[in-house]
């Protein structure tokens, strides 16, 4: 038997239960403490799952639902960090101002990030899983260092924790493991060199699928503002793409509708899988599927059916809860329809 075409996903984060956290924000506050908020962590991911494969989905993610934010989730995990300091800097290249901790020191794993939330994702669906970790060069744009005083270095020191980490999610039965670099569309050129050699240090030794995600935001207003002034074309990714194109990397997750990216730009990603964002987060109107199966089939001149899985444009963390779920069943209906339509 041959594997569908249009395997659905989501690029990753889900919303927080109310019981869990605060909703609708980027970085919310949990609202229990201890094994309380853990095992409040286990019954939201375990939802999650469930709603996730009720929709129709193909790989299953864990939600993000153990992380307060995708980047600093990890980094609570890393030594050399204090997390107890944190300053105010600008990030993504000044578009908004965050509180972030301050490396002070040698960075070192103190044991492994996510294998709780993995095991839990592995032992509850017998569908592929997906699982993300931030990139390297994200990771630097999203704290302040008073250590390594270098961008690369610290990238690079970075890529090794991932590293260690991804082995360990593969092992644990993950099927592919994504890498989150929204510093991908802010600082292009940088990107293009270091960026990906960073990547390649993080995916080394690996056997399962890898993946990068790359977007244009969360649906919150600073963004929002942002890409206001991008102009009438987004032509960020054409300096990327060909560099991704060439490197190790299997899939390249990037957003499409609605947004100003141009389609034939994916066309530079060829021999890579597409993850093609065919879900907006950055409205609460749920998509039809009809919507969907459109963006897919505008999306097909450029990027080959075997090659195509439709997937959100970025995370939907901070959106409200129903809002998110109407969202899954329009993407895995709308791959559906695709389908049906190409006679796959
Ligand atoms: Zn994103």
């Amino acid at each position: 038997m041959t594997a569908p075409l249009f395997p659905t996903s989501i690029a990753g984060s889900l919303p927080k239960p109310a019981w869990l956290a605060e909703t609708q924000k980027l970085w919310p506050s949990w609202k229990a403490d201890g094994p309380e908020r853990d095992a409040a962590k286990r019954d939201a991911t375990l939802l999650w799952i469930k709603e996730q494969e009720d929709a129709g989905l193909d790989i299953i993610g864990d939600g993000e639902q153990s992380r307060q934010h995708f980047v600093h989730g990890f980094l609570e995990r890393v030594e050399g960090i204090d997390f107890a300091r944190k300053v105010k800097m600008g990030i993504r290249n000044n578009r908004y101002d965050a509180m972030v901790p301050v490396v002070t020191g040698p960075l070192r794993l103190t044991g492994r990030v996510h294998q709780t939330e993995a095991q839990i994702l592995r032992a509850h669906t017998t569908r592929r899983t997906k699982f993300t970790l931030p990139g390297p060069m994200t990771i630097v744009d999203t704290l302040a260092d008073e250590y390594y005083k270098d961008r690369v270095k610290l990238a690079f020191a970075f890529a090794e924790l991932l590293n260690q980490e991804a082995r360990g999610l593969q092992a644990d039965g993950i099927d592919v493991i994504q890498f989150d670099e929204p510093a991908f569309n802010v600082y292009l050129a940088e990107a293009a060199t270091w960026g990906i050699d960073a990547l390649h240090r993080a995916i080394e030794g690996l056997s399962c699928t890898t993946a990068v995600h790359i977007c244009y935001g969360y649906g919150i207003q600073a963004n929002i503002d942002w890409k206001h002034g991008l102009g009438e074309e987004w032509r960020q990714y054409e300096t990327v793409f060909p560099a991704l194109a060439a490197s190790r990397i299997d899939q390249v997750s990037l957003e499409c509708v609605n947004s100003h990216v141009p389609a034939e730009l994916m066309g530079l990603l060829a021999g890579k899988d597409v993850m093609v964002g065919v879900i907006d987060v950055a409205t609460n109107q749920v998509e039809t599927p009809d919507n969907v199966a459109r963006t897919i089939e505008a999306a097909l001149r450029f990027v080959p059916r075997e090659r195509l899985l439709p997937c959100t444009n970025c995370g939907l963390a901070p959106m409200p809860r129903d809002v998110a779920l109407g969202k899954l069943r329009a993407l895995a209906a709308g791959a559906r329809l695709a389908c049906t339509e190409v006679g796959g």
